[in-house]
């Protein structure tokens, strides 16, 4: 009796035939049994969410390791188009210097490349001296090979904060040279407006169509036969040939003289003014504003000084009367 409180007995029934197998076994063994399977079955448990634990990490490891491969990538772009646009900006201030010396201005100082570069050399470098867009690139765009090791890790990392440091350095010096070069352009632009104005107020083409009939100079007066500066040129035309503004100006005179007779003289600003002498018809009047071309009266034979139908023509800078052929072009 005593046995069978210490002992469970299993019996395995083999078939009808053979007799059923009966296995005694100590009530301790299947408990202590039954303690040890449970502690194997929480250590492997263990071991398994472990595991699973370690395999969730890795797939996060390999979700930032893309992100950041995929940043180094994009920080790489920016820096090559950065550096393109440092290139365009250099091309820029090239030709803003080019327009400041043909307008005549003192060209200003081309600032360079910003000087302080982490591993660059530090110095300002001339156009020609730019790195290429190949000398960028790569840099990381090349690591998605075999060379994206942990061991590659740190030094790429290096790398794109060196890169990071270039575009702000960059992007700094373009943000002061955008500001300085517009100002130079700003300034280019209200030269050439000014310029555009000059030359739109220079006398630069014959007022009438006709022949040189005397030229501006000493000249023996065929009034008073003595030695006189004649004062303009004289062009001999038909009375009714049309004269016309040389440049954009502003009646100042329009008016008879006894000398000049039916005369009209323009102020074209920049201290320059025409005169035209013995027309025949004034078509403008005082303050009109004429511009090159414009009709302004027609070739006559008015005034004492005249001994046939023609146009005096004067030019007057600063008050001075000088060859108006030094004011015709075409
Ligand atoms: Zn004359």
């Amino acid at each position: 009796m005593k046995e069978s409180e210490e002992t469970i007995t299993v019996i395995i029934f083999r078939g009808a035939r053979a007799n059923p197998w009966r296995l005694k076994i100590r009530k301790a063994f299947v408990k202590h049994g039954l303690i040890w399977g449970l502690a194997l079955l929480l250590i492997q448990g263990g071991i398994v969410t472990h595991y699973v634990y370690q395999w969730n990490q890795l797939s996060e490891f390999e979700g930032i390791k893309k992100e950041l491969n995929a940043t180094r990538s994009k920080t790489s772009t920016f820096s090559t188009e950065v550096d393109g646009m440092k290139k365009r900006m250099l091309v820029l201030e090239n030709l803003n210097r080019k327009l400041q010396t043909m307008f005549g201005l003192e060209p200003d100082e081309i600032h360079g490349l910003p000087s302080d570069l982490a591993g660059q050399g530090g110095e300002e470098l001339p156009y020609d001296g730019l790195q290429d867009e190949a000398d960028v690139q790569p840099l990381v765009s090349n690591d998605r090979g075999s060379s994206v090791g942990a061991a590659d890790g740190s030094s790429a990392f290096l790398t794109t904060k060196r890169q990071i440091r270039e575009i702000k350095v960059g992007l700094d010096w373009l943000n002061q040279e955008t500001k300085f070069e517009s100002q130079i352009l700003d300034n280019l632009s209200s030269v050439a407006r000014k310029k555009a104005v000059q030359w739109a107020s220079t006398p630069s083409i014959w007022p009438v169509s006709g022949r040189i009939t005397s030229r501006f100079g000493p000249r023996i007066s065929p009034f008073t036969g003595k030695k006189r500066l004649h004062a303009g040129v004289d062009v001999g035309a038909s009375t009714g040939t049309e004269v016309r503004a040389p440049a954009s100006g502003k009646v100042v005179v329009a008016a008879y003289d006894s000398r000049m007779g039916k005369f009209i003289r323009i102020d074209h600003g920049f201290d320059i003014e025409t005169t035209y002498g013995h027309l025949s018809k004034i078509h403008v009047k005082y303050g009109d504003r004429v511009h090159r071309s414009d009709l302004i009266g027609l070739v006559g034979n008015t005034g004492k000084f005249s001994t046939g139908p023609h146009l005096h023509y004067q030019v007057a800078v600063n008050d001075k009367v000088v060859d108006p052929l030094h004011y015709i072009l075409d």
